[in-house]
């Protein structure tokens, strides 16, 4: 006997699609599905009941109730096959595309696009792909490097080893470990909120003086007392830039987890050493990081419509780049929900975009791209990114990237 295959029919429709041919109405969607799995009743593919409509919904993000319908009947385990008409009807976000992917294979959950093969040289299916795919890549990546770094600090097992105590800690009396002093940690919190709201040590020095905060009072262990002495810039730069905080110990050079408890947010505190470590570092990073960031000026943070700025963190001699969101930077971490985005990530994404857009004639002609645009393209393509884009919006929650393009109707500045 051939076993049942549960399949559920996913259809969608946003309002702005309407007057698009190639978008079907829901009824259309689902009754060229059904048809799909009738067609294959001999492997015993079979509809269930529910029906996963979501009319008037846009596929940038998965908050759609008939998505958390399906979502959730998946994870109980009632279905085997999502089949759709087309693979954007699903979703529109290539970060959310991928996250689906792996939960349906988590559940092994197969999914099927009726009218796309994924090899299909139509425009939009090919395109959708083609990003996904470095997108994935990209997070692959990200992901084997967490599991390094978790091994490579299993091997230094990240030790305290000794010295005098840093504001926010004290060393547990029964062992050589850091516990968190919850009083002091209230005021390094502060300290780090304080340097995000002002970015200058000056400032934050000057707020400290007027409060009279002083730094760590603390014992030796022959018993000796030293008392806590106000703040310079030196001890102030020293304290935001030093690891433990975030939860980890450096040792030359190298950051590894450490055993003790973080008192700040490891975004938060790397976004305050992005700052403070680019100004020590010798040679001239200001301009390194402007030739680097091919999208500064055009990448803008979608839930606060503010600019990303390009920044970088360094680890371990790598730098990491990233841009981040201006409100996020002005106004703390919480303000906004995108908050940063590694540069690699959405730069490779855009110019992925761009390279499939590109490869269609019919879209070079209408964002006049000429052959030898083309050529130089590959080698530099800084100059032709900001020929055709105009603007680029970033959702970090649901990973979407908006390409705003310079189109012939929509005027491109030459
Ligand atoms: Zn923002």
């Amino acid at each position: 006997m051939v076993k049942t295959i549960r399949c559920a029919i996913y259809t969608r429709k946003s309002t702005d699609e309407g007057l698009d041919q190639d978008f079907n109405s829901l009824d259309a969607q689902r009754e060229a599905a059904e048809a799909f799995v009738k067609s294959q009743k001999h492997a015993g593919w079979a509809l269930v009941p529910s029906r996963y409509d979501d009319g008037g919904y846009s596929g940038g993000t998965l908050e759609r109730p008939a998505m958390r319908h399906l979502l959730d009947d998946i994870d109980q385990g009632r279905l085997d096959c999502v089949v759709v008409y087309k693979v954007d009807r699903l979703s529109r976000s290539l970060l959310d595309f991928a996250r689906l992917m792996d939960r349906f294979d988590q559940r092994s959950v197969s999914f099927v696009s009726v009218t796309q093969q994924f090899n299909t040289t139509t425009s939009l299916g090919r395109l959708t792909l083609n990003i996904l795919l470095s997108f994935a890549q990209f997070e692959r990546e990200i992901i084997s490097e967490r599991t390094r770094d978790k091994m490579s600090a299993a091997r230094r097992k990240g030790k305290w080893v000794g010295g005098v105590p840093m504001l926010g800690y004290d060393v547990d009396p029964g062992g050589g470990r850091l516990v968190i002093n919850k009083k002091e940690a209230q005021r390094v919190r502060q300290m780090f909120d304080l340097y995000l709201t002002h970015h200058s040590l000056s400032s934050v020095l000057a707020e400290l003086e007027r409060e009279g905060s002083q730094n760590k009072s603390w014992k030796s262990q022959a018993g000796r007392r030293h008392s806590g002495r106000p703040f310079t810039k030196a001890s102030l730069q020293r304290l935001l830039t030093n690891a433990v905080y975030a939860g980890n110990v450096e040792y030359r050079d190298t950051i590894y987890k450490g055993e003790h408890d973080p008192i700040i947010d490891s975004k938060v505190w790397e976004e305050v050493n992005a700052e403070l470590r680019a100004g020590r570092r010798t040679g001239p990073p200001a301009a390194r990081i402007k030739q680097n960031a091919l999208l500064a000026g055009l990448l803008f943070c979608g839930d606060c419509e503010q600019p990303m700025i390009p920044t970088y963190t360094a680890k371990r001699s790598r730098r990491f780049r990233y841009y981040v969101c201006r409100s996020a930077r002005r106004n703390g971490w919480s303000a906004c929900p995108t908050k940063s985005v590694p540069a690699p990530m959405i730069e490779e994404s855009v110019l992925e975009q761009l390279r499939t857009a590109f490869d269609n004639l019919k879209t070079r002609n209408e964002l006049r791209v000429s052959e030898s645009d083309l050529e130089s393209f590959g080698q530099n393509p800084a100059e032709l990114v900001r020929a055709v884009v105009k603007k680029i919006s970033y959702f970090g929650k649901t990973g979407t990237v908006q390409l705003n393009l310079r189109t012939k109707e929509a005027g491109r500045e030459d």
